[in-house]
């Protein structure tokens, strides 16, 4: 019998596998489907990965190989091309390895299974289908991983960090676009980083959306909806990120619409106790050292659990979205005397006003904040005092 499965060896679950062993936790078996552990950044050619993990800026590749050093060091059980295709109720898992797809039980089961960028099919871009049109990380996977270049002048959609990631990608393998869209009024990346496109002389157009993609092989140029042609030979779409949850989605576990990630208690814990979740599968990006750190701390979690060390989950206290927020994690609170951890919350825009927490009319916690997209938010679950009889609190930002 496997102790713990982990599903996924990103920096999530290579960081909670190692902590299970610190702790002890004797069979932890990491599922990856891909033929190398490591995740997102086996693909980023760039820094910086690994400060606070290994007190040392790396580039996405290195940050991998000390990654594998140290899980197969700790004597994890690392299992390549296996993907899991399907939650079972209780911790099982159907798997398709090489040798077929075989069910395998755990006693309990992390989902580490990170976050992908929104493909153009959910973009809804209208026009022709030629070649050339990919996200960050298929183009990182061309060039980093097989030396090919898909395209030489693309135009890029987005400003998040990750555009910048592409900005470099590209920089670094001789591909100049031509443009780069930002569909809102100011860009998403913060200062200084949003100065890059300047800096490598990108024109930037601000409220910008493509209507049409044109081409036939291959992509030739891009309509924008104020009617502009943009000559081109790819389209870089980068950014807005979506938690890869297809498992729970397909299974039984309950799927939080805000997050788009599994619903969550303060452990980490999803509605099938058997199955709890750390890292981008929780809520799309955040960056490799704030989801390792997730990853271990989930995973101390775990091995209270399997020495039943964990408050029971039910009847537990239900986390509400309200106003002007876009997610909150965790969605639900196991009762406790003392909560430990935070509370994780985005905006969909820029907004000011006051943040709150309330239970009905009772106002549990405040402050004024300005807040931004790309930042996170955080309440420190420590300071809320929820009274006994409440079942539901609503966090907010109120103008
Ligand atoms: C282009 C780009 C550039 C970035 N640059 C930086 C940076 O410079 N610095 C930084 O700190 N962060 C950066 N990040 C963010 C960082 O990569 C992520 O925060 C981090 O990788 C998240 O770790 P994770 O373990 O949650 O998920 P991931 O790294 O996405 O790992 C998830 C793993 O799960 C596996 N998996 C998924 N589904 C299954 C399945 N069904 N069965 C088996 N395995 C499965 C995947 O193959 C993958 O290996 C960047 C991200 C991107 C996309």
């Amino acid at each position: 019998m496997i102790d713990v499965a982990i599903i996924g060896g990103g920096p999530a679950g290579v960081a909670a596998a190692l902590a299970l062993k610190r702790r002890g936790v004797g069979r932890v078996v990491i599922l990856e489907r891909e033929a190398v552990l490591g995740g997102v950044p086996r693909h980023c050619g760039h820094s910086p990965f690994g400060m606070r993990e290994f007190g040392r800026v790396l580039t996405g590749p290195a940050y991998t190989r000390r990654l594998r050093a140290a899980a197969e060091e700790a004597g994890v059980e690392i299992l390549l091309r296996h993907s899991v295709v399907r939650l079972r109720p209780g911790g099982v898992l159907d798997v398709a390895t090489p040798d077929g797809v075989k069910q395998l039980r755990a006693l309990r089961v992390l989902l580490a299974t990170g976050a992908r960028e929104m493909p153009r099919s959910a973009r809804l871009l209208g026009g022709d289908r030629p070649l050339g049109v990919l996200n960050t990380g298929a183009l990182q996977a061309h060039v980093v991983l097989h030396g090919s270049v898909p395209f030489r002048r693309p135009v890029v959609v987005g400003t998040e960090l990750v555009s910048l990631s592409a900005l470099a990608t590209c920089r670094g393998h001789g591909i100049k676009p031509v443009a780069m869209l930002e569909q809102g009024t100011r860009q998403v990346a913060r200062w200084p980083l949003a100065l890059f496109p300047r800096l490598l002389r990108i024109p930037l157009y601000y409220a910008a959306e493509i209507a049409e993609i044109c081409g036939g092989a291959r992509v030739e140029s891009v309509k924008l909806r104020d009617g502009r042609e943009i000559i081109c030979d790819g389209v870089l779409l980068t950014g807005e990120f979506v938690p890869e949850s297809s498992l729970a989605r397909m299974g039984h576990l309950a799927v939080d619409a805000g997050s788009g990630g599994p619903v969550t208690d303060q452990y980490g814990r999803c509605s099938d106790g058997a199955y709890f979740a750390a890292g981008n599968v929780l809520r799309g990006i955040e960056t490799a050292g704030w989801s390792f750190r997730e990853g271990a701390a989930i995973a101390d979690y775990i091995a209270d659990d399997l020495v039943g060390g964990l408050p029971y989950a039910e009847g537990g206290v239900e986390v509400v979205c309200g106003e002007g927020l876009k997610y909150a994690v965790p969605q639900s609170l196991a009762r406790v005397t003392r909560l430990r951890g935070v509370l994780q919350l985005r905006v969909a825009e820029a907004i000011r006003g006051q943040l709150r927490v309330r239970a009905g009319d009772v106002v549990l916690y405040k402050r004024r904040l300005a807040a931004l997209p790309e930042r996170r938010i955080l309440v420190d679950l420590e300071s809320l005092r929820i009274p006994q009889e409440v079942s539901q609190i609503i966090v907010e930002i109120v103008a």
